[in-house]
């Protein structure tokens, strides 16, 4: 007998778990694949975003998720050009979270694996990398996979969802097409140890030739460092030593544990990329968060939008897939839904690139003799109008479309 799931999910991240969730209390047969043994990846963006938080609560989640060791952030620095960052006050926010709140992103997918695991019909099936899709009569019925031991399997289902993130080999194996965008960076992603003094949170670091995020991870900070895309192997001829001159010249405080990063092999190189599909769905697949629309790491906008995206999905899909009737219909209001807010993010993060990434990986701007920078119109109007601070506030820790669980998913803290 084939294996057979209601809804067969290929991807254990925020939007693939968020969806399972949420589909699994709605009743739906859901089984989520996930190519690793575990949530262990430190590429992975710590972020948890005020319309999170509120989701959080909408699912009973809210008071386990705040008992978890946390930071939270409420003045963000956003790097609106380039040679300084701006620190927007996030207190400006509406709602019951005026702040983001890090949390490695391992721990969080626990939580939402934990809370699938309450609900009979989900099922996590992890070590199970989805290899390709299944097809009769020009319509997707579910996925052929390769199990942790190697033997390969068929799971079949009323509509598969790709969740896999920005290089989905379902999206590849559906023959969609993706619209590529140029993107100036790629990231060196690296860790360094961090003292109890130290800044809690988060904090960028922009100067005219280089961008540095530092995340606190409690016993370290995890660090981004922007290179421009394809200057990885140039610059890894130079050196370590002068790798650690770079990131001193921006974060000095951390001259004396650069050591920490021994050579080249503790340095990733995290290839940025942006795009969308013109089209998210096919008859009996779906795609969603970073498989449907790859996110450039700007703002740490990403997991937020992949998790809207997860909602919006099962709160228009659970009725149809619970009947094993999924429409192309069905799909297509999920795209109409989730488009604008991800059109209008993705422009916001592409503007970015232009106007303060890009400046800043073309080298020392010649704004004089390294005296302070002029501040840019936007950065004017934001100090001379703080409440304009909301706007930026809004767009990062909140969305364009924040989604909200739908009735069905919704339980009291206590349950
Ligand atoms: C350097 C960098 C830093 C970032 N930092 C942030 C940040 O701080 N905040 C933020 O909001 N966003 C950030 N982003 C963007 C964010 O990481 C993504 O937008 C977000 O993770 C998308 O979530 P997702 O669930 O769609 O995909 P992913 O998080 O990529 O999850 C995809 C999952 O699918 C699994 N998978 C892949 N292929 C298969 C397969 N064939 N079979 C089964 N499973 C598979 C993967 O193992 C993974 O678990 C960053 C991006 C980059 C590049």
């Amino acid at each position: 007998m084939p294996e057979r799931t209601g809804c067969c999910v290929v991807g254990g991240g925020p939007a693939g778990l968020m969806l399972a969730v949420v589909l699994a209390r709605g009743g739906v047969a859901v089984t989520v694949l996930e190519k690793h043994d575990d949530f262990l990846r430190d590429f992975r963006g710590d972020t948890v975003h005020a319309s999170t938080l509120t989701l959080l609560d909408e699912l009973g989640l809210g008071e386990r998720f705040s008992a978890m060791p946390q930071r939270v952030v409420q003045h963000l620095p956003l790097p609106l050009q380039a040679g300084t960052s701006f620190v927007v006050d996030l207190g400006l926010l509406p709602g019951p979270h005026k702040h983001i709140v890090m949390v490695p992103q391992w721990e969080f997918l626990e939580l939402l694996a934990d809370a699938g695991r309450q609900e009979p019909s989900f099922t996590l099936r992890r070590g199970v990398e989805v290899t390709g899709l299944l097809r009769e009569h020009g319509r997707v019925v579910g996925v052929r996979y390769l199990d942790a031991d190697g033997s390969d399997g068929e799971l079949r289902a009323a509509l598969t969802v790709a969740c896999d993130g920005r290089t989905s080999a379902v999206r590849g194996a559906s023959g969609l097409r993706v619209r590529e965008f140029g993107v100036p960076m790629d990231i060196w992603w690296f860790r360094v140890p961090r003292r109890g003094a130290d800044l809690q949170g988060l904090d960028v670091r922009v100067d005219d030739a280089a961008l540095l995020v530092m995340i606190d991870r409690g016993g370290y900070f995890q660090v981004g460092y922007q290179i421009r895309k394809g200057s990885d192997a140039r610059l890894r001829a130079e050196g370590i030593e002068a790798f650690r001159r770079r990131i001193a010249a921006l974060a000095p405080e951390l001259a004396d544990r650069l050591g920490a990063v021994r050579g080249w092999d503790d340095v990733k190189l995290l290839a940025v990329r942006l795009d969308r599909m013109p089209r998210w769905f096919d008859p009996g697949l779906l795609c969603i968060g970073d498989a449907a629309h790859a996110m450039s790491p700007v703002g740490g906008v990403g997991i937020n939008l992949a998790i809207q995206d997860a909602v919006a999905a099962a709160r228009y899909l659970a009725a149809p897939v619970g009947r094993g009737e999924v429409r192309l219909g069905d799909l297509a209001r999920v795209q109409v839904r989730r488009w604008a807010p991800t059109f209008v993010t993705q422009s916001l993060q592409r503007l970015a690139h232009r106007l303060v990434f890009q400046p800043v990986l073309s080298g020392p701007l010649g704004q004089g003799d390294g005296g302070p920078h002029r501040p840019s119109r936007l950065t004017r109007l934001l100090r001379r109008f703080p409440r304009l601070q909301a706007i930026p506030a809004y767009i990062v820790a909140i969305g364009a479309l924040p989604e909200h669980a739908p009735s069905f998913a919704r339980r009291s803290s206590s349950e």
